[in-house]
């Protein structure tokens, strides 16, 4: 975009502020929405806003006022609210661990907020700079980082039990290590990778096909 450096701070940190308004417009059905207003609902004066809007480009339109879904998109993009996905581990074994330990540096738009166990002895601490924290915290904590994918690298026989928990928070995505075949509603996504299986099925495929007997 290229105009970051130039708006002021004072403004930068009024973006999210306006695009939690705009986006609750949005849901509303509201398609446009004058400075007199957006000022009554934010408490910013109309000089502010306009002046704050001014340094986004020509937005608003004298006695028209500023068309929402516009702005929706304009601030997303702005503040690229779409380029971060929290994410949480739940399962702090060997498997977890090693995941933390990656953190998945090279996607730009996940972030690790925290993990989750029931062994005492793993709670309540910090691993890689992510706080490890109890199954108790687990709704709080989705909701909190509206978290929307959980990793789950737990022992099969919890699989299921701990995606239903997880999703009744709010997490729409499951990454599932474990052999569990996980049961979810329509708007969950569930993507499979149990390695044993995968190796298992590598060597199958060594020992039976090649090019020869394809
Ligand atoms: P891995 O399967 O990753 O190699 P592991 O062999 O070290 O791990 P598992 O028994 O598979 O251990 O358990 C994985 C992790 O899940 C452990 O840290 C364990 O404490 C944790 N765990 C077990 N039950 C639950 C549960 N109900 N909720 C959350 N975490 C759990």
């Amino acid at each position: 975009m290229g105009q970051d450096n130039k708006i002021p701070k004072v403004t930068a940190k009024r973006l999210p502020l306006y695009y939690r308004y705009f986006e609750k417009l949005h849901l509303m059905g509201k398609q446009r929405v004058s400075s007199a207003q957006l000022s009554k609902e934010l408490l910013i004066d109309p000089a502010t806003i306009r002046r704050d809007f001014s340094y986004l480009g020509e937005l608003g339109k004298k006695g028209y006022g500023y068309n929402v879904s516009y702005l929706l998109h304009f601030l997303r993009d702005f503040l690229k609210q779409d380029e971060v996905t929290n994410v949480i581990i739940i399962g702090v074994g060997n498997l977890g661990t090693a995941l933390l330990h990656y953190n998945f540096y090279k996607s730009r738009n996940t972030k690790i907020v925290a993990a989750f166990d029931t062994d005492p002895n793993k709670i309540n601490k910090e691993m890689d700079g992510i706080p490890v924290y109890g199954m108790d915290s687990l709704e709080e904590v989705i909701k909190l980082f509206r978290v929307e994918v959980a990793i789950l690298t737990v022992p099969v026989q919890v699989a299921q039990k701990i995606t239903d928990e997880a999703i009744k928070a709010g997490v729409r995505g499951i990454l599932n290590f474990t052999p569990s075949v996980l049961t979810v509603p329509s708007h969950v996504q569930v993507h499979n990778i149990d390695l044993t299986t995968e190796l298992q099925t590598l060597v199958y495929f060594l020992k039976n096909y090649n090019d020869d007997n394809e």
